[in-house]
Order: structure tokens, then sequence, then C-alpha cells
């Protein structure tokens, strides 16, 4: 018989799996999924057996030979796998790290889980512990759709906040484990995942799981094992939980699937969302991607019938639509970065004792710390950007590379002038708003103030109790949090990303916008939205606002398919920073020359050009975008251009890495 070749993924950063002998001794048998150790480098690591092949490129004589098998069963069956394997070629990320990707720290390091548990079971006791309200004719009609999926079908169900998706992944859900099988659901935000979790608990009498960054390495263990071990009947979890194991899976939801924070943006970058459909399509199940504002690469999908357009079109509780309001700020009144018709509209709403939320996504004091005088401003000298104000104008922080000291009282350039603070960010506003409102207690939700642990949760229940009346924060407003009292909605800086960088800016706008509206009267009072904005007559806003978020997707789709932005086209960036401000930009002409040698035509090199932010962190930065009107010859361009781009002498000199999809241009 021929000796048996081991294809093994080990945690390295080279782009490509590593063969092995089996074990010396008794044949102990080598079987995908199951980990193994095995000599590397100098000394030894923990890898997961890919196949098992007669072949190996390389010659037996120099193959080493694994030094233990550690599973007895395999930890990651096939079907996941070949999903990790599509996933490093199609992110044309090292299978080593993709792999430890879907392993608990503990797992990767070689640790032996106990014994596997049994299977849950469904009680002969009735699955639900509360009675399920009847569903609107919209919602049945889409559970209806999802239902009747015979195998794979991604469906996006598009409803506004409050208009009751949650409630259609809930019946779902629950013909799922009703047939004995398992639902993963993932949610952008650690945050959002205590409320899911919340109401799959009070519906189902069934075991539920969460899988996040914030749980201990123990804790992730036990939820993973529990997972892959089909105890666990609904998962809910964040974006890398989209690789957990899963015995049984019958249903994957993905919830506020537009949210950027579904994208892993550093390492190992991937797409939650796009991972999810390709994990669906192979296990063969429905995927239900759900948001208030989708994506315009959804929206495509479902115009070229990749995806099942499933709407929901009013608010499912007696609550309305809010009101509209829309400030022009060039010729409105303010106090600080508040106008005063807003501050009218909140004492009449505070008088009712009614809750009030006030967004604005800038977090700190103020953006800027200017000297009266000569003009000089606080820089990092690292980034090369403005440092931000905080806690009270005594701080002074970077909020690239986290640098902070306290700040100047006199300028360092001239000596003499004051120093005053230019511009607003939260914590001003909320300085400006006690002032107004000495009666009325001030909450603030941003970075800043969630940072500690249970730090956000004791924010979301004071409002909830009514301990705040006024809300003040950043993006993390408009993420999903229900606040019944709350029927005043203030958007102070509407227009702040309008002229951003990044082709995404206004869909992002449209986004943030929708979503804080969305918190306006989610209660029985129905709401008000006050927008301040500097360029009521910008299109796309004014398409958004007048019209709603349908017609602005319609319109920013035809300026995409104009520029031949994506989803009309494929897009990579090469990315690359080094100390010295030369390299990163030497070593993108390396990397362009190699790819213009390729001869692969359409595909369109740009750049090199320094990054929007050029220096973070003391480095230099810069960056080639590849954009490719077909998706299969970008592809192809990367799988021949990578071998050499890290054979490159000057890919020594850089930090470089590439991101496929890349959903941020910084
Ligand atoms: P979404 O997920 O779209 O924000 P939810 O599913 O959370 O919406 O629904 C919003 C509110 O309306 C929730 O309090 C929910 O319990 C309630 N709700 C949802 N569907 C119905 C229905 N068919 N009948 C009555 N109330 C409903
Ligand atoms: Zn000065
Ligand atoms: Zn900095």
């Amino acid at each position: 018989m021929a000796t048996l070749i081991a294809h093994i993924a080990v945690p390295s950063p080279l782009r490509r799996s590593f063969d092995y002998l089996p074990p010396r001794g008794e044949a102990v048998p080598l079987v995908p999924g199951c980990r193994v150790k095995v000599p590397f480098g100098r000394g030894h690591t923990v890898g997961v057996v890919l196949a098992v092949a007669s072949q190996s490129r390389v010659a037996k004589t120099r193959l080493k030979h694994v030094l233990e098998v550690l599973d007895t069963e395999p930890l990651l069956p096939t079907e996941l796998l070949s999903l990790l394997e599509w996933a490093s070629a199609y992110y044309h990320h090292p299978i080593g790290e993709v792999v430890a990707a879907a392993l608990p720290v503990a797992l990767r390091q070689g640790r032996t889980p106990r014994a596997r548990d049994p299977g849950w079971v469904q009680s002969a006791a009735s699955l639900l512990t509360e009675t399920p309200p009847t569903l609107h004719p919209a919602q049945a009609e889409a559970v209806q759709a999802v239902a009747a999926a015979r195998g794979f079908q991604a469906f996006l169900l598009e409803g506004i906040t409050g208009s009751g998706k949650t409630e259609v992944y809930l019946r779902l859900i629950e013909q799922v484990i009703g047939a004995g099988k398992q639902a993963l659901v993932l949610a952008p935000e650690i945050a959002l995942t205590p409320q899911l979790m919340e109401r799959f608990t009070q519906r189902f009498s069934v075991p539920v799981v969460l899988l996040h960054s914030g749980l201990s390495e123990g804790e992730r263990l036990q939820a993973w094992r529990a997972a892959s071990s089909g105890q666990a009947a609904i998962v809910i979890g964040t974006r890398s939980a989209v690789f957990t194991p899963l015995a049984r899976l019958g249903l994957i939801v993905v919830d506020e699937e537009h949210d950027l924070s579904l994208k892993q943006q550093d390492g190992f970058r991937y797409h939650a969302r796009d991972v999810a459909i390709m994990r669906a399509q192979r296990a063969a199940v429905p995927v239900l991607l759900g948001s208030a504002t989708p994506a315009l690469e959804s929206l495509h999908n479902v115009r070229t019938g990749r995806y099942q357009h499933l709407l929901l079109p009013q608010r499912a509780g007696r609550a309305s639509a809010p009101r509209v309001t829309v400030l022009d700020m060039r010729s409105t009144p303010t106090e600080g970065r508040v106008s005063r018709p807003l501050l009218a509209q909140m004492a009449t709403t505070l008088e009712r004792s009614e809750q009030a939320l006030v967004f604005l996504n800038r977090r700190g004091y103020a953006p800027t710390l200017i000297c009266s005088g000569c003009h000089w401003v606080a820089i990092c000298a690292r980034c090369d950007t403005r440092m931000v104000l905080s806690q009270r104008a005594q701080h002074l922080a970077c909020h690239h590379c986290g640098a902070s000291r306290a700040a100047d009282t006199v300028c360092p350039a001239c000596h003499v002038a004051a120093l005053y603070a230019l511009g607003h960010g939260t914590e001003r506003v909320e300085e400006t708003l006690a002032r107004h409102f000495p009666q009325a207690a001030v909450a603030r939700m941003d970075r800043d103030t969630t940072r500690a642990k249970g730090a956000l949760q004791a924010l979301i229940t004071d409002v909830h109790a009514g301990r705040s009346q006024i809300l003040v924060g950043t993006q993390m407003l408009a993420k999903g949090h229900h606040f019944p009292k709350v029927t005043l909605v203030g958007i102070l800086d509407a227009d702040q990303g309008l002229y951003g960088v990044d082709f995404r800016a206004p869909e992002r706008m449209a986004q943030l916008i929708v979503q804080v509206m969305g918190r306006a009267g989610r209660g029985d009072a129905g709401g008000q939205v006050v927008i301040q904005t500097h360029h009521p007559e910008h299109p796309l806003l004014h398409l958004l606002l007048a019209r709603g978020y349908a017609a602005f997707a319609e319109a920013a789709l035809v300026e995409r398919a104009e520029a031949g932005l994506p989803p009309y086209s494929a897009l990579a960036l090469l990315r690359a920073e080094a100390v010295d401000a030369q390299s990163p930009q030497a070593f993108l002409e390396a990397a362009r020359v190699i790819a213009e040698a390729a001869g692969v035509t359409d595909v369109q090199l740009l750049g090199p050009v320094s990054a929007p932010q050029e220096r973070r962190a003391g480095r230099t930065r810069a960056q080639l975008l590849l954009q490719a009107s077909r998706r299969a010859t970008l592809h192809q361009l990367l799988t021949h251009c990578l071998p050499q781009w890290e054979g490159l002498k000057l890919a020594r000199r850089v930090r470089w890495s590439l991101d496929v999809d890349p959903m941020e241009m910084a």
C-alpha cells in the first residue's frame, strides 16, 4: 500500500498547506478535520488535517512525520473545511490562519475538549414559552417564502426598524428547531447579542448560546462545543461565529446585514455575510439577510436574481412612522452645535416626560485644539492628524493610534496666545445640553463611556428605567437598541459623511440617518426627527429624506454603475506601510510592474497612491487598487501575482496586506 500523505493547515503566514507523513509506529488513521501535532520550524505546532493523499509535491525523504494525532473524531466537519478552503482562496489568505479563525484558542493550542456532549434532544414539552403574536400579512408571506425553500436559497428581508424582522426570524427558527435542526444567527456587534439572546430565550425553551470576542476563553470553548455537538439549538454570534461547526445546521440569519462590522478589517479580512451565503450553499440551507437599510451590493443581488427580496413595509406595533424636519444650518441659530428649534422641541419632549436622543458621529470634546494667535493646531506626531480634545478639554488623544497626553495650556508655538477648542464632539454636546436643561439627566453613549465592562448595559438600563431623559451618542445609538420612550431624535450633522474620500460615504450616511431615525417613536407615542444639515440640497440626501431609502439606493446604484464601482466591478486593495517614507510606494510600484506583466486585460491598476490617512502610528501608508469588471479575472490576476509579490525583496521592508472586497478605502 502506498504511504499516505496528509495535507495539513499549519498556523503560518505562508499561503499554502504543508505535507506530512503519518505518525511513526502504530497506525493511527489521519482523518480530515482532526488536529495533529507536527514539527514546524525549530519547534512544533498544532495543525488541522485538510486532506489525505498519496502524492506530495515534496520528495518523501524530505517529509517529516506527524508527532501526534490529537482528535479521535474530526473537530471540523468536511463541509466546514471546504468552506474554509474556499475562504482562503477567495480572500487569498493563508489557509493556516483561516483554519485557526474557526477554532477557539484552547483548541488551537492543542488542548483536548472533554468527551462529546449528547446532542440536544427536543423534549416532549412545547418549544414555546410564550404565545407569539399573529403575523401581519407581509410577515406571514416572508415566513412562508423562506420555509418553502428546498435546500439553499438566499433572502433579503428589508423592513424599517420595528417592522417585525426579528419576529420573522423567530418564526422561522421555531420551524427549524421543531425539525430538530440548529439555527445560526449573526449580528454585527457584541452589544446587539444580549437583546437577541433575550428575545430567543423568552420565546423558546431550548438551549441558546452566545459566541463573541467578549467571552473568556473558557466560555468561548464551552459555547463552541455546545454548537458543534448539536447541544445548542440556537447559536447567536458576531462575525467569527460564521465559522462555528454545527452538527445540524438548518438556517442562517444575518441581522443588520449592511453593517460594516461584519467585515473583518485586519488579518484575515473576510465578510461574514458573504461567507454565510457560501456556507448556506454548502449546507443546502436557506440564509436570511435582514436590514432596514440593505447594502447596495445586496440590493444588486436582488436585481440579478441571486437573492429573493422580502419586504416588510410597515411598523409592526402600533407605532407610526416619525415626522421629519430638515433644518438648513446655514441660516439657523444654534447653541453650541444644537439648533434652537431642536432645543425647543426637546423642551416639549421633556415636559411630556418622554425621552430625546441626540446623534453626532464624533466623540470627544472637540476635534481640534487651536491657538487664537498663530493658529497652531495640536497634531499627533506619529499620524499627522489632529488630536481630539476630551475629558472636559483636559486631554488630547489621537483616535488613530491611541496616543494621548495632557492638553497644552499655553500655545507651544508662539508661547503667548490662548488656545481654544474648535468644533464639537459628543462630550461637548452633552455639556451644552446639561447646561440648557439643568433639570434633565443627560447620558452619553460612545466608545469613551462604554469601554468598561458592563458600562453600555448600565447606560441602556438607565434609559429604559427613565433615569436619563436625554441620550447623546455616536453611531452606537444607531444600532438596533429599542428605546420605547424616545420620541424625539436629533441628528446634528447629517452631511458629515457626504463628501468623504470613500465612495461608500453616501451609502453609510444614508444608512446611519435611517437607522438613527428608526430610534424615534418605537413605542406608542409616535416620533419626531430633526435633521441638521449644511447641504439640504445635496441630491442624494434630498432624495433620501424626500422619498426614502429605496429611492436613495436606486440613485446611488446608478452612480456606482456610471463610475464602474462595486457592485458593478470587483475590487482588491493592496496596502503597504513602513516607518520610512519610500518603501511602501516602492513595494507597490514593484507589485504593479508584476501585475502589468501578467498580461491580464480587464483589470485596472490604480496607484500606488498615498493612503487617505497617509501616516498612522509613525508609519507611512500607501495603496494600490485593483479594479476588474469581472471577479474571475481579478482572482486570476491575484493568484498569479501573490507568490511573486511575496518573493519581492521590498516585501520584507514593509508591512503589506491584501483586502479583497475592501469596505473601507482608508
Ligand atoms: P425589527 O426586528 O424589524 O426591529 P421586531 O420584530 O423587533 O422588529 O418588532 C418590533 C416590535 O413589534 C416588537 O416589540 C415586536 O414584539 C412587535 N411585533 C412584531 N411583530 C408583531 C406582530 N405581528 N403583531 C404584534 N406585534 C408585533
Ligand atoms: Zn500660538
Ligand atoms: Zn496618532
